[in-house]
């Protein structure tokens, strides 16, 4: 309810407007009411070829039918998303009279339930992960007329049914078919937008950011599928794409460097295919000296103008003076992907010092040979005027 302020909102959805008052089920005097505990958990699996799937397990009893694994697509590496489906799950499909108690040891779900609800409502859900399935979950329990009880799994009565949700939920991430949750809201319960005295101006910037429509990202999905093999092929891991992205901003890096990153992860440097349907400018995206297309991949490790080997070749030596041997770059993902490039011992443990020197090297080089490259292309010197021994900083 409120003061009467709290009934303006913005961001609102226009089709989402109701004017049926948003009661709940009555709840029958006489009607038999059955006890549920059911336990829900989440889980997630990447595949070989880096797609990543969410999976939920809602685990009632040992053989109990109504025990259900299902698989969601994704592309965060987490256990989330798989938590609250499982948990919406077991709320729609528990009939809205019974009492229900879900247990689970996600404190992510429960606390966005418990405690951050209230203000995501006013605040219009902006900047919030996984708003539409917590959007939904609201919604659900405020559909039912029976308690619904959250517990904290937490003592060891409640193991057998966290070790068999969480396994129902591994099973449904790596099953074939995948299943689509039912998202709809019951338009009585559809409550969008965000209050109009709850907003700062910084809130409402990110509101009009998000409504915007997303571009054509063609280019930034090639740029982070690349980025994530790479990453994989150095490391044994798949990073997801919010990982890559994070990254860009990595503490060893300079902010020119960060600039040119996010530029390059968002392929909008002007090179290469970007002059291609640009009326007699269409010859730019040739490299002058090898006549093939000058993406960031040729400029940063192809190419036969002096320049980027010699960096490479220093860069090398400098490193093979303290270490036995040197990951070479297999592609440009291994550029735009080295602030989650860690070195390791033999034996498996991470070395600071060297991943951090290793990051500050890559990412230094990689930078030093754009710049030349920029530098060369605005003037008008031969290739053969320029330093064959690039400088680089330690
Ligand atoms: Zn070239």
């Amino acid at each position: 309810m409120g003061d009467l302020s709290s009934h303006f909102r913005i961001f609102v959805k226009p089709g989402a407007k109701c004017h049926n008052p948003a009661l709940r089920p009555t709840q029958l005097a006489n009607i038999a009411r059955t006890q549920t505990h059911v336990h829900t958990e989440g889980n997630h699996n990447i595949d070989e070829i880096g797609n990543i799937s969410a999976g939920s397990g809602i685990w009632y009893n040992q053989d109990d039918a109504r025990n259900t694994c299902l698989k969601i697509k994704t592309d965060i590496n987490s256990d989330q998303l798989g938590e609250l489906v499982a948990i919406l799950w077991a709320i729609t499909e528990e009939p809205p009279q019974n009492e229900l108690t879900i247990i689970t040891k996600s404190t992510y779900a429960l606390d966005g339930i418990l405690n951050k609800l209230k203000k995501w409502e006013s605040t219009g859900y902006i900047g919030v992960q996984n708003r539409d399935i917590f959007r939904s979950i609201v919604a659900a329990l405020r559909h039912r007329s029976g308690t619904t009880c959250f517990k904290k799994n937490t003592d060891n009565d409640g193991e057998a049914g966290h070790t068999a949700a969480k396994s129902l939920a591994l099973q449904g991430a790596t099953k074939e078919a995948f299943d689509e949750p039912n998202l709809n809201i019951h338009p009585n319960f559809n409550l969008t937008g965000a209050q109009l005295v709850s907003m700062t101006q910084s809130l409402a910037y990110k509101g009009i950011c998000e409504m915007k429509l997303p571009r054509d990202r063609r280019g930034t999905t090639q740029m982070l599928a690349i980025t994530r093999h790479a990453v994989k092929a150095l490391t044994g891991n798949f990073p997801d794409d919010q990982q890559v992205w994070r990254s860009t901003r990595h503490q060893d890096f300079s902010k020119m460097f960060c600039t040119f990153l996010w530029k390059s992860l968002h392929n909008t440097h002007k090179i290469g295919n970007y002059w291609d349907n640009i009326e007699n400018y269409s010859h730019r995206g040739l490299c002058t000296k090898c006549r093939v297309t000058e993406n960031l991949e040729h400029i940063l490790l192809e190419c036969d103008i002096p320049g980027q080997r010699v960096v490479w070749k220093n860069v090398k030596e400098l490193w093979l003076k303290k270490h036995e041997n040197w990951p070479e770059p297999i592609n440009i993902g291994t550029i735009t992907g080295c602030g989650l490039i860690e070195v390791k011992s033999r034996e498996g443990t991470v070395l600071k010092g060297e991943s951090h020197a290793y990051r500050i090297l890559i990412s230094e080089s990689a930078h030093l040979i754009w710049k030349l490259r920029c530098t060369r292309i605005y003037s008008d010197k031969p290739d053969d005027e320029w330093p064959e021994n690039p400088e680089i900083q330690n």
